[in-house]
């Protein structure tokens, strides 16, 4: 007998089940997802690449219930996503779902601080104050709070975007280029910042990128290509990311 503790299974957070989307019919129809099966595991950093057009923006928008399928199933948790009336679905991605986008997104009139708050008390949700404070305290912003998004660098105002997601507890982050629009020091910082939030508090993440730089924070890489995962890597440094993609590409 082995006195180890027993290996707890992972979670799956968010699971596609022969995720199909077509547009148009017959022989002309576009696949943009073709019968994707895959498991989003909780506490873990996933990175979906692929070239241009081959579906990557498509998984995650129906993964994240911003778009149907047109055949198959989405499963957030235990949720079959297809079940959902629209207000149902609206209030799972604002309860369960955040989101960080390569615009950021912020409301230019409120303040960082404010930001970051807003869709906590949209939810309805008691403020948590120790969990604000921790999630503001790892944003780095100090002082900077107070300003509004004009008055951050562009790195600053991406932060406050990662802190928004996360100040809601979602049980996913789904995050789409988020370094798209920095430069590359800026895009280090919010990365790490992404790292430490699934190292530190247990946040799952799934992220789309172009890049191999950023790719190489995940824990999984996730290849598409023409709607379906052509391959995974688990462990991805950039330079086996390159290779992959260039292998892929010929
Ligand atoms: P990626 O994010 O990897 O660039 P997308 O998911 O945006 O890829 O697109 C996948 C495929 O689906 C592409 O061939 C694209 O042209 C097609 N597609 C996406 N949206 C539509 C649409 N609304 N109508 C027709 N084809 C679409």
């Amino acid at each position: 007998m082995s006195n180890a503790a027993p290996v707890a299974a992972p979670t799956v957070v968010a699971r596609a089940q022969q995720a199909s989307k077509y547009y148009g019919r017959g022989d002309t129809a576009v696949w943009a997802l073709a019968e994707v099966d895959v498991d989003i595991e909780g506490g873990r950093y996933t990175a979906v690449m692929g070239p241009s057009g081959s579906g990557k923006s498509t998984l995650m928008h129906c993964l994240a219930g911003l778009d149907t399928l047109s055949s198959g199933r989405i499963l957030i948790g235990d949720t079959d996503l297809s079940t959902l009336s629209d207000k149902e679905l609206t209030l799972l991605r604002r309860e369960r779902i955040g989101f960080i986008f390569q615009a950021y997104n912020l409301i230019p009139t409120l303040t960082a601080e404010e930001n970051i708050t807003l869709p906590t008390t949209l939810g309805g949700k008691a403020a948590d104050r120790a969990w604000f404070d921790r999630v503001v305290g790892t944003v780095g912003l100090g002082d900077r709070l107070k300003h509004r998004p004009s008055e951050l660098s562009g790195g600053q105002q991406q932060r406050v975007a990662v802190a928004r997601a996360l100040a809601q507890r979602p049980d996913i982050i789904f995050a789409d280029e988020p370094t798209g629009n920095l430069d590359s020091r800026a895009s280090t910082e919010i990365l790490g910042f992404m790292r430490s939030a699934v190292d530190d508090v247990g946040q799952t993440i799934v992220m789309v990128t172009h890049e191999p730089s950023a790719a190489a924070y995940a824990d999984r890489v996730l290849f598409l290509a023409d709607g379906r995962i052509v391959d995974q890597m688990e462990g991805p440094t950039e330079g086996k990311v390159l290779d992959q993609l260039k292998s892929l590409g010929g």
